[in-house]
């Protein structure tokens, strides 16, 4: 069977050139005689792995040596956790933007933990937007400010920060690392679960402000401290190795095209290519603010759940795969991330295009 083209949400598809690669490596990585799989992760080949992925990441991203980089494991869902364990500190508050899912299951984490409040929320919008952040104020006491910089169920991201002044923002950037450029320096702590825009799930890539590092509470366990992982250079326990070593394959990949630069660029192609679409059909539209469209994961209805449901067959029978929109918002949905080329969109597009013709007679765009 041939490739199809994947719009799924994550795990998602992967560069072909990066999975030929790999497969070409498999059984015998580096000329060592076995798999990355069967190596020690204290062998040498894989700590110069895990080295060259760093050194590519923090290049790729611009990374502060003020900043370390950690590979974890538990996903961005762990890291709802870990930040709160390791960041909010007795008598203090964490402050949270409620921009979706993710943010309502980061901010219910954080209440386990201490005292966590939300400080905005496009709640009331149904998350179709994102509040506006430019005049927040943070109550004194605010040990951090959580954001998801990309919704990926709702297909919402937020595009500028609010000055907060010494106070750390925490972004999840799980659905959006890499897809653009970002100043690192304005953040406390970027993490992102891998299966979207960087490998395989299995690996949780965090980026920390070293000042940060160091304040959990002598009872948070081990495994849960920041400070073990920095402290063992992401090499306390075994880490994820494959992923790691497929981390380091797409970010190769990513340097080899030009870097994020390129990919943004790419992106907004992409993304405008399917905008556009959209908002010039009679059929479909985007339930999402324009300001606030996400470039990577991109909500779109018919109004109408029959119709959806056969635009989703229509697309499936022509290989436009996983588009059926979150279970929570319904619809479709297409992720269009670093590694979707810009034909799978267009193929999308044409798609769109031709079932509007046989389907759109009796619709009007409200
Ligand atoms: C997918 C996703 C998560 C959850 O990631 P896991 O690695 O499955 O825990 C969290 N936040 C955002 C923004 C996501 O897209």
């Amino acid at each position: 069977m041939e490739r199809v083209v994947n719009f799924s949400a994550g795990p998602s598809a992967l560069p072909l050139e990066v999975l030929e690669r790999a497969q070409s490596e498999l059984i015998n990585t580096r000329t060592s005689g076995m798999s990355i799989m069967e190596m020690s992760h204290r062998s040498k080949i894989f700590e110069g792995i895990l080295q060259e992925a760093k050194t590519r990441l923090r290049s790729l991203m611009n990374i502060p040596d003020s900043y370390q980089i950690l590979f974890l494991q538990g996903g961005a869902s762990l890291q709802f956790s870990m930040i709160p364990l390791n960041l909010l500190q007795k008598d203090h508050q964490a402050a949270y933007i409620m921009t979706g899912s993710w943010s309502k299951k980061a901010y219910d984490e954080a209440k386990k933990v201490g005292q966590a409040t939300i400080v905005a929320s496009s709640e009331d919008d149904k998350f179709r937007s994102v509040p506006d952040l430019s005049s927040l104020k943070l109550p004194e006491n605010t040990a951090y400010l959580h954001i998801t910089g990309n919704n990926t169920i709702e297909g919402t991201r937020i595009s500028s920060l609010p000055n907060i002044g010494d106070i750390p923002i925490i972004n999840d950037l799980s659905s959006s690392i890499l897809s653009e450029e970002i100043d690192v320096s304005s953040y406390g702590v970027i993490y992102a679960g891998a299966q979207k825009n960087l490998g395989p799930s299995g690996v949780t890539i965090v980026i920390i402000r070293e000042d940060l590092i160091g304040h959990a509470p002598k009872s948070t366990p081990t495994m849960l401290n920041y400070e073990t992982h920095s402290k063992a250079d992401s090499l306390y326990n075994t880490p994820p190795t494959f992923g790691i070593y497929m981390i380091n394959l797409v970010l190769e990949w990513i340097e080899s095209l030009g870097g994020v630069k390129e990919m943004e660029k790419r992106n907004r192609h992409k993304a405008g290519l399917l905008y556009d679409a959209i908002d010039q059909s009679n059929l479909f539209k985007s339930p999402v603010n324009k300001a606030d469209r996400s470039l990577m994961n991109i909500p779109f209805t018919t109004g109408n759940d029959e119709l959806d449901k056969a635009f989703v067959k229509f697309a499936a029978d022509r290989e436009l795969l996983e588009l059926k929109g979150h279970r929570s918002v319904g619809g479709m949905r297409a992720s269009i991330y670093n590694a979707m080329p810009v034909q799978g969109v267009q193929r999308l597009v044409d798609a769109m295009n031709e079932f509007e013709k046989t389907h759109a007679v009796s619709t009007i765009k409200d």
